[in-house]
């Protein structure tokens, strides 16, 4: 006989977590009780050690899908000889609330099964959900998490539903969104609102029939989601697709799919079982596949792009609407360059001009997210963009913070991050900070995770740029709650954010390789070796300086960095074969190449990575100015990929203070090879093999000299699988590290602002 207290901390509220606990000691003949506390669960067991121990092994196995297990504290007690029973205890609502809020989760399968069972009574019924499955975050107003602090408060519950609600050994035991077509919310097609009183209960039936056959007309329709409102339309109606990337004023970019079965994506795009997976886990993100040739998609989702985002349904309301062999596309409505649009308002004011009809529901939307975004590089999942399904989860870091730290981000892409005790709350993808909009919505999405998860920061952390709005306000914010701000530099925060998630410890080797960050010389950094120990950072080798001609202008319009680098290696004896790319710039371009050759003219200097993979693909003809961030570089990936290339020449000097890695050979061979009239996917293949090779060679050997063992990759180039790949297959002693849960770009960068942070405010100061 023993007792045993256990203290259970992770994500094990409002997940199923007490019923399942109370079947597998009750199966292990167990007594005692299980109740939620601030930290999480508690429980007391009592009976035979080797039950104990099979309780204990079952509480690890069996544990509900959404449920997360971080620790178990183990406390020896008393034995209770008159208890006879094994008890839920009902909570109460006290404390200071750390309890984690589950992500929102596509539909299980026990309750697809039920919405597609005719005698079920919440058969087709969109809102369908149970403990395992459904919405969380984006219906949350306040903790602790409660029907009557969500959204559904507004839908009392019938009494079916109540008694599944309330019984503990029901799927939809305490959970808050349960509902059913009598009780709950549903949806209605603007404008036509009339016509449902007639259809009574089967109205989203009748719904979902009408915008499947305004979907086969070419129609594009706005859609209410679970984070927000997307615009819909037939993926295979060329037409359809045009007009839609009219109407959402989004000419280039590619647009997200969403695929109704998997038999489906294995028909468009080669799919690894590692790809299905991500496709499938309750996240549901989008992942990023390579297309199949003449797969019959309209040629206007992707273009050229022979990457192409996929998911699958993530709502009831997707898994109705999409038939197995039904393709839509599936892109966020948001006006150009501002945030989602969630709210009833925005949607009937704005989504009228966007599309053919709206189709809202009357659950309110609390917190928008934007879907993430996926792909897999050696079987491995790689957050490109998270937010939904994975927010609010924490990243947990090795030790606790003393102080609650708010880590403000990049300008791009932004995420901030909150951390408290050993927590790190990585925010939703807000996007680019560019307008009061995005802004705004940055600011209203910290107050809510401030609260959601009682953080009160006693620090700051921002990025070192001067005009970050992100940074110029946690500098203000500092300033006025009289609170320490520390400054970081960018790519020492990608490199931290790979030890933070990696619970490194000791000095690591990080490679940097990204477009734009603020160097401590205040050129713009980009492409850059540094040796990282916790609060600690020392440039140890950067790609060599090249201007940026026209500043700013420059990141747009690539061929002005690429026509830099044809005159640099031949001066005024450019070959002839360029002059049919010369022909293809800008009418402007010979006032700038006037300009470069003045000595006096200063042009802001750059070691970015980006710039480079930019310039490269501009002379290998993919394009001299950019659509969207990273249009070139994509392209240039895109046109590597599978083919095997070799070598070229690089160099490496010893400047003063750092080694200088030099890429003007692999130019200049590159051009050679344009002369020679060699493929261009062999040159662009080797480029990828160039720049792996060159940065590893210096990191191995400068790790090995001062025999550190990890090597950490981070950065917005890592998102390139060819150099992820080829950096990481690279034999050496150290053992290489990448972000796996935050991104690599510019949305992982708070994580690493966090780590910083915690890492100096624990050692007492700089
Ligand atoms: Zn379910
Ligand atoms: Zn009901
Ligand atoms: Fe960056």
């Amino acid at each position: 006989m023993e007792r045993l207290h256990l203290d259970v901390n992770g994500i094990v509220q409002g997940v199923g977590f007490r019923p399942y606990i109370a079947v597998i000691a009750r199966r292990n003949k167990l007594t005692g009780f299980v109740y939620n506390d601030e930290n999480g669960v508690t429980i007391e067991v009592q009976g035979p050690v080797a039950s104990i121990q099979n309780f204990i092994q079952s509480m690890y196995d069996e544990k509900p899908p959404l449920a997360r297990i971080d620790t178990v504290k183990e406390i020896k007690m008393e034995i209770d000889p008159e208890e006879r029973e094994f008890l839920i205890i009902s909570s109460q609502e006290n404390g200071d609330m750390t309890t984690l809020i589950a992500p929102d989760t596509a539909p299980c399968a026990a309750c697809l099964q039920e919405m597609a069972d005719v005698t079920n009574r919440r058969y087709a019924y969109p809102f369908i959900n149970c403990t395992h499955c459904g919405p969380r975050y984006t219906l949350i107003q306040k903790v602790p998490y409660d029907r009557k602090y969500t959204s559904m408060g507004v839908f009392p519950m019938c009494t079916p539903c109540e008694e599944e609600y309330t019984d503990e050994m029901n799927r939809r035991y305490h959970a808050e969104p349960t509902c059913c077509e009598d009780c709950g919310p549903h949806y209605s097609l603007v404008g036509e609102e009339e016509r449902f009183e007639t259809y009574g209960k089967e109205r989203d039936r009748y719904i979902i029939a009408a915008i499947r056959e305004r979907l086969r007309n070419g129609e594009i329709g706005a859609i209410k989601g679970i984070g927000g409102y997307h615009l819909v339309c037939d993926a295979t109606n060329e037409e359809a697709v045009q007009r839609l990337r009219a109407l959402k004023h989004r000419p280039h970019k590619p647009l997200a799919l969403m695929a109704g079965s998997m038999e489906l994506v294995e028909r468009l795009c080669y799919v690894s079982e590692a790809e299905k997976e991500v496709l499938l886990t309750p996240a549901r993100p989008i992942v990023l596949l390579r297309q199949k040739e003449n797969n019959g998609i309209a040629p206007s989702v992707a273009f050229t792009n022979e990457n192409m985002g996929i998911m699958m349904p993530y709502s009831p309301f997707h898994a109705m609407l999409l038939e197995a062999d039904d393709l839509v596309v599936m892109t966020s409505a948001n006006r150009h360059n501002e945030p989602l649009i969630y709210s009833e308002d925005e949607a009937l004011a704005y989504l009228g001009a966007m599309s053919d009809f709206i189709v809202i529901n009357n659950r309110e939307i609390v917190a928008p997210l934007d879907d993430s975004l996926s792909r897999v590089v050696n079987d491995k999942n790689l957050l490109l963009r998270r937010s939904r399904g994975y927010v609010p989860m924490p990243i947990p870091m090795a030790e606790s913070a003393e102080l609650s730290i708010l880590a403000a981000g990049s300008d791009l892409k932004n995420t901030f991050a909150l951390v408290k005790k050993k927590d790190v709350f990585v925010g939703p993808h807000i996007g680019d900070l560019e307008n009061e909009k995005t802004f705004s919505h940055f600011l209203k999405n910290l107050e809510r995770m401030k609260s959601l998860f009682t953080v009160e920061p006693q620090a700051l952390v921002c990025d070192l740029h001067p005009n970050y709005r992100s940074s110029i306000w946690a500098r203000k914010e500092a300033q006025e709650k009289e609170l320490p701000l520390i400054e970081v530099q960018h790519h020492h925060a990608h490199i931290a954010a790979v030890v933070a998630e990696h619970h490194l410890t000791g000095p690591v080797m990080g490679i940097a390789l990204d477009g734009t960050g603020y160097g401590t010389d205040g050129t713009v950094w980009g492409g850059e070796i540094l040796r990282v120990d916790g609060a600690d950072c020392t440039r140890i080798a950067h790609l060599e300086y090249a201007p940026l001609p026209g500043g700013e202008a420059a990141v747009k319009e690539p061929w002005r960095q690429a026509l830099w680098y044809l005159r640099t290696i031949y001066g005024q004896e450019i070959p002839a074969v360029f002059e049919k790319w010369m022909e293809t710039l800008p009418k402007n371009w010979q006032m700038l190449d006037q300009i470069m050759a003045n000595p006096a003219f200063t042009m802001p200097q750059t070691s970015s990575m980006g710039r480079l993979f930019d310039a490269v693909g501009s002379l290998l003809g993919l394009g001299n100015i950019h659509h969207f961030e990273s249009e070139i570089s994509m392209a240039l990936e895109s046109l590597a990929s599978d083919v095997a290339g070799e070598v070229l020449p690089y160099s490496i000097r010893k400047g003063e203070e750092c080694i200088e890695i030099s890429f003007i050979p692999t130019i200049k061979a590159i051009c050679n090879g344009i002369i020679e009239g060699r493929d261009s996917a062999f040159l662009a293949a080797s480029f990828h093999e160039t720049v792996c090779h060159a940065f590893m060679e210096v990191a191995i050997a400068e790790a090995t000299r001062e025999k550190i063992e990890h090597i950490a990759l981070g950065g917005g180039v890592f998102q390139n699988k060819k150099i992820l790949q080829g950096c990481i297959s690279r034999e050496s002693n150290q053992s290489v590290y990448y972000n796996h849960e935050v991104p690599p770009n510019d949305g992982g960068l708070s994580l690493g602002q966090a780590y910083i942070g915690k890492m100096i405010l624990t050692k007492g100061g700089k």
